[in-house]
């Protein structure tokens, strides 16, 4: 499996071939940085986790480099901290049991490029490389450039594809912005409850960032249960989290 950026990481956990490895994918999550798909698809990890015949896959579309870093990472090059992100995402398809885990190495800039012919080829790649029932993507009302900037690239790449190939069902998720705004009959609430120690040591594995001043383990558990309790105001919380 080969992808347009000479830095792109293909991860198979169990060691299988990756080309079977991606045609497993029954849940696929395509995020822009190292941890998006962690706080974005708890519930599409969870599905996977103990379900023969269901397979998670993870894309991360850009390399990392600009994050934040201070204390430990602080004196890190660029390179170096994108060596850590990259591991650190390893680290959580190995600990969430993900079928497949693909790192593009795309600079940010690349994918805020309508068309842009590298991101586009390897969606396309990734896409026609599996039939997932579900594909979870950023969500159009995201605060973030760079999430925007794969969210359109995603769309363009599944518009381009065959209708009978076409993924049954595509779902915006909350990163950079909630959705609890939305009226009730709009939105999908899905379970994020299950296994909370699992979705915690998915949060905490991201070091780098967390380390780095912002406290997103806390944030992410925090939103699914404040989702589960505010849902509806007459029953009592059904679910311990909902994204
Ligand atoms: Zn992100």
């Amino acid at each position: 499996m080969k992808f347009s950026n000479s830095r792109a990481d293909v991860f198979v956990p169990d060691s299988q071939p990756a080309t079977e490895a991606l045609s497993r994918v029954t849940h696929l999550c395509v995020g822009a940085h190292q941890d998006d798909i962690e706080i974005m698809a708890h519930a599409g990890i969870c599905d996977c986790f103990d379900t023969p015949g269901k397979a998670f896959g993870g894309v991360v579309v850009t390399n990392g480099a600009g994050s934040s870093r201070t204390g430990t990472y602080a004196s890190y090059t660029d390179e170096q901290m994108q060596d850590v992100r990259r591991e650190e995402q390893r680290a959580a398809a190995r600990l969430g049991r993900y079928a497949i885990q693909i790192q593009l190495a795309h600079p940010s800039a690349n994918v805020k490029h309508p068309g842009h012919v590298g991101v586009a080829d390897d969606l396309r790649a990734i896409f026609s490389g599996c039939r997932p029932e579900v594909v979870y993507l950023h969500q159009p009302a995201d605060k973030h450039d760079t999430h925007i900037g794969v969210l359109a690239r995603c769309l363009e790449a599944l518009r381009a594809l065959p209708l009978e190939s076409r993924p049954r069902r595509v779902l915006g998720c909350e990163v950079w912005r909630d959705l609890d705004w939305m009226v009730d009959s709009e939105k999908v609430a899905l379970d994020s409850g299950r296994h909370p120690e699992l979705g915690l040591a998915l949060l905490k594995v991201f070091d780098s960032q967390i380390a780095g001043g912002k406290r997103y383990d806390l944030a992410t558990v925090g939103r699914r249960s404040a989702n589960a309790t505010y849902h509806t105001s007459h029953a009592s919380d059904r679910v311990e989290g909902i994204s």
